[in-house]
């Protein structure tokens, strides 16, 4: 598999850019712990790259040309140096495989998410035989076996961990089910050992990854492991401090979910909870398998068991056939929940997608309706921080930034909190008195003597 390092061979510099989600960030970091056992380092500095990756996202519009503009822009950088090799990773490589190195020929690898398990032989094959190559294969069971016999040399306070990939639900304008595969769960303790490694990295939180997180489900000895019983099991180690999760899907928010949130004390109070519509017409369009009043029922639940949970959400404007009162459905969802925080984007077709050749709403119009609705939207958000100021919250310390002075951190339910402090707080949980606010921050010094807290 190319695992042995070559003590003799020269260091090697490798240059990721990752788009997207989370679970690409996650992603090219196991990338980078498994290039190094071929000798790789990484490197901040493009321009000195050996090797330059691209992790691409296919979720957002024009993906496939940003990709090439990008490339176009590598080509350029290195006109005049030692061509680096160049591979295109993430879920643009999936979707348009061998098609990639016909029509850029820069391009040397073409590499999809589930076979990342082949990136080292892949690397090694070319340097040696400067044979391109595409690997598109789903074989997420081989990948995560490799995956978990390399360390996770992640050590950020909060680290990312995909515990699930691939989706079965097949939304309508969702390319996930096509460039990620079938739902697939990683075996439990292959997850805990992960948990422990970065435990001893130092990580402080972790926020478990999967398109459909909350359909994690793993068989062994006809006993079945859920997201809840993961939760439960990370709430045991007592250096990790909080627990997230995303991205969940309203049909999987099962009742022994619902009951962690009774039960766990380091699971934070924000449910990501994506419901693209308020229109349970739109919904049935879109193949979201959800009405609008199980989602109000979910809501419900949860704020039963604790008021101080809150909900953000993502939102797809002007979907085909999005009539002026499905829009006031949403409208009136958004008003009912208050989303502290919540994506939102105008429907764009997605090719290979059963929405991707359905008529378009005009544009004009769908402009109109994403401003009015990222108006409401931000109006929750900057009045639920407002709310927080002259108030004292709970921050899980995670750097220093970038002008040395002041500490970031984010408190329970996400928001960044930007304030004064001393770095050896990195890591910890402080109370911090927030003086002021914006739409997506707080500001703030540290509470004097404060006692720390545990979540
Ligand atoms: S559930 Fe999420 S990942 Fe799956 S098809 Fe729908 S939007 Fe895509």
């Amino acid at each position: 598999m190319g695992l042995k390092k070559n003590p003799n061979s020269m260091v090697k510099k490798i240059f990721i850019k990752t788009f997207g989600c989370q679970m690409n960030d996650y992603d090219s970091n196991r990338i980078y712990d498994s290039v190094q056992k071929i000798g790789f380092e990484k490197t901040d500095k493009y321009e000195n790259a050996n090797c330059y990756l691209l992790n691409t996202c296919h979720i957002r519009d024009k993906a496939k040309e940003k990709v090439y503009h990008e490339i176009g822009r590598v080509k350029k950088i290195f006109r005049s140096k030692k061509k680096p090799i160049v591979i295109v990773a993430g879920c643009v490589a999936q979707a348009e495989n061998q098609e990639m190195l016909k029509r850029e020929p820069y391009i040397d690898i073409v590499i999809g998410p589930q076979a990342y398990h082949k990136i080292n032989d892949t690397i090694l094959d070319y340097s040696k035989r400067k044979k391109k190559n595409e690997e598109t294969e789903f074989d997420t069971i081989s990948k995560f076996n490799y995956l978990s016999k390399i360390k996770n040399k992640d050590s950020k306070v909060s680290s990312f961990l995909t515990i699930q990939e691939g989706c079965d639900k097949f939304c309508h304008f969702c390319v996930v089910p096509y460039t990620r595969g079938p739902e697939y769960s990683r075996p439990f303790n292959q997850i805990i050992n992960e948990v422990i490694e970065l435990i001893k990295n130092g990580t402080k939180e972790i926020i478990l990854l999967g398109q459909n997180v909350n359909a994690y489900s793993y068989r062994k000895n006809n006993k079945e492991f859920r997201l809840s019983d993961l939760i439960l099991e990370l709430e045991k180690f007592s250096e990790l401090k909080r627990i997230r999760y995303t991205t969940s899907h309203p049909k999987d928010m099962t009742e022994d979910l619902i009951n962690v949130y009774k039960k766990s004390k380091k699971l934070m109070p924000l449910v990501h909870l994506p419901v693209q519509s308020g229109s349970n017409k739109i919904l049935q369009l879109m193949n979201r398998k959800q009405t609008i009043e199980e989602y109000l029922k979910i809501y419900e639940k949860l704020k039963n068991i604790n008021s101080n949970i809150e909900f953000s959400s993502d939102f797809i404007i002007a979907y085909p056939q999005e009539k002026e009162e499905d829009f006031k459905d949403t409208l009136k969802l958004v008003e009912n929940i208050k989303f502290v925080n919540s994506y939102s984007f105008i429907f764009s077709p997605r090719p290979g997608t059963v929405a991707a050749d359905l008529e378009l709403i005009d544009k004009n119009k769908s402009q109109e309706r994403l401003e009015i609705i990222q108006k409401q939207l931000f109006k929750h958000q900057i009045n639920k921080n407002k709310s927080l100021e002259k108030k004292v919250v709970n921050v899980l310390v995670e750097n220093q930034m970038k002008d040395k002075v002041k500490l970031f951190g984010r408190t329970e339910h996400m928001t960044s909190v930007i304030f004064d402090g001393s770095i050896e707080n990195i890591g910890k949980i402080v109370q911090v008195d927030i003086t002021s606010s914006s739409q997506t921050s707080l500001f703030g010094k540290i509470k004097q003597n404060y006692k720390q807290k545990v979540a």
